[in-house]
């Protein structure tokens, strides 16, 4: 199996109050949602269309991507390429924002001084969860492995295999960080990203695209290998279809990801009360870059047939299944605790609380295949969110509106502009969520 397994039985001998469930195994995934590969797009110099076309592409299918700034140009004034209001556009829909020198030079490796100020400059024109951690080098060359790690999660070079190396990377990644690897796409390139994408399920690796423009639309400096949006898309399709195997996510997050899955140890501790379980999950990274902090995929063995997950005592959303309980957790952020729900007072686990916002209502909740009633109104439209028979939040009449999706935590899972008259936003994992559309907000249960 893909899963960094943790065989907790020895220490867990004795441990828990007779008639509770013993753990046995507690596994973190090697992919998030114990998916079998990752892949990231990643978008470099910051034309037009990365607004006009890539923006509304990822949004459509709820996917997130990595895009590449070069800062003196996103300054302004140059034909076909982004502003910082077009960059704080892509950052503002959960995109991730990533260095691509201040300067572009046309051959060679970028300044090194610009390896420190344009993540700077980024970090002051763009606010971002995680911060500037993802510098992909002008030119594929690398302006100095020791100085680019000091400064970020990873630093991405371009085809592995131009020098020789593999392009689908491994489950821990490169064995460099300041030379991760991504195809070229477009008429130089990979047009290829199903088989690429099915290479890395088959390898339980990790995949990574870079495109500059496309074949239509505004692509100003970002004109060499374009790349067919059509194309583009149907592996996005493809991705969605497959949601259960491929994890898609920026780049730096997968990194993240990565880099905390290898570091990270889940262990039960002593004293917990009868029908529950509880754990630490920690890992000790050092460095200035970054905290680590994104959620890891967990699953801990347990014949419970409701659970209730809380971390420092804020609900978890979890799901039981095939004598496993699943939930996804932040390393360093408190003790995890897994409770048997039907030992306590029945029904009383699955409802989320809204975000917090006195003003939205929560409307209802409704499980797969259950239109959420009452619709709610908008200006004369007529909302609905409801979760369908394969488990994705659909809304309706949102054309142009925000639609944000949290989990009960709080925490923003997606973020998406309505397009069509029905449309789905994916969250890429079971559990309770709230959505809001506009102002209205509706509780919806995937189940
Ligand atoms: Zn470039």
């Amino acid at each position: 199996m893909n899963y960094k397994k943790i065989s907790i039985a020895s220490v867990a001998v004795g441990m828990f109050a007779a008639g509770a469930a013993f753990a046995q195994n507690a596994e973190i995934a090697t992919w998030s949602g114990f998916r079998k590969a990752a892949v990231s797009f990643t978008f470099d110099d910051g034309p037009q269309s990365d607004v006009d076309i890539a923006l509304p592409m990822f949004d459509k299918y709820g996917y997130k991507a990595t895009f590449n700034i070069v800062t003196n140009w996103a300054n302004g004034g140059n034909s076909g390429m982004l502003n910082w209001d077009g960059v704080k556009k892509l950052a503002s829909s959960g995109h991730e924002i990533a260095s691509h020198s201040d300067s572009h030079p046309q051959n060679g490796a970028m300044p090194s001084s610009e390896i420190a100020s344009s993540k700077g400059t980024l970090n002051q024109k763009v606010q971002q969860k995680y911060g500037v951690i993802t510098l992909a080098y002008p030119n594929c060359n690398t302006p100095g492995d020791a100085q680019v790690l000091k400064n970020y999660v990873v630093g991405r070079i371009c085809n592995a295999s131009w020098s020789g190396g593999s392009d689908i990377m491994g489950k821990d990644g490169p064995n460099n960080w300041a030379a991760v690897a991504a195809m070229m796409t477009g008429n130089q390139g990979t047009s290829d990203f199903k088989g690429n994408m099915d290479k890395a399920v088959n390898q339980g690796g990790w995949v990574a695209f870079l495109t500059h423009g496309f074949t239509t639309g505004s692509n100003g400096f970002a004109n060499y290998s374009p790349t067919d949006a059509k194309g583009m898309e149907s592996s996005l399709q493809y991705a969605q279809q497959k949601d259960k195997d491929i994890w898609v996510a920026p780049m730096g997050f997968v990194a993240m990801y990565i880099k905390e899955r290898k570091a990270s140890k889940i262990e039960p501790q002593d004293g917990g009360a009868a029908n529950t379980m509880s754990f630490e999950l920690k890992h000790n990274i050092a460095d200035n870059i970054s905290k680590y902090d994104y959620p890891l995929s967990i699953r801990v063995k347990s014949d419970w047939k409701k659970v209730e997950v809380t971390q420092d005592g804020a609900k978890l959303e979890s799901k039981v299944d095939g004598g496993y309980v699943y939930f996804d957790a932040v390393p360093n952020a408190g003790t995890i605790i897994v409770k048997n729900a039907n030992a306590a007072a029945p029904e009383s686990s699955s409802s989320a609380e809204p975000p917090q916002s006195s003003s939205s209502e929560v409307a209802s909740s409704s499980s797969n295949g259950t239109i959420a009633l009452p619709t709610q109104s908008l200006d004369g439209r007529h909302l609905a969110a409801y979760v369908d028979a394969s488990g994705y939040i659909t809304v309706q009449n949102a054309q142009g509106l925000n639609i944000t999706v949290f989990n009960s935590l709080g925490n923003v899972v997606r973020t998406t502009k309505g397009l069509g008259l029905e449309q789905k936003v994916y969250t890429g994992a079971k559990g309770v969520y709230v959505v809001k559309i506009g102002n209205r907000a509706w509780s919806l249960k995937i189940k």
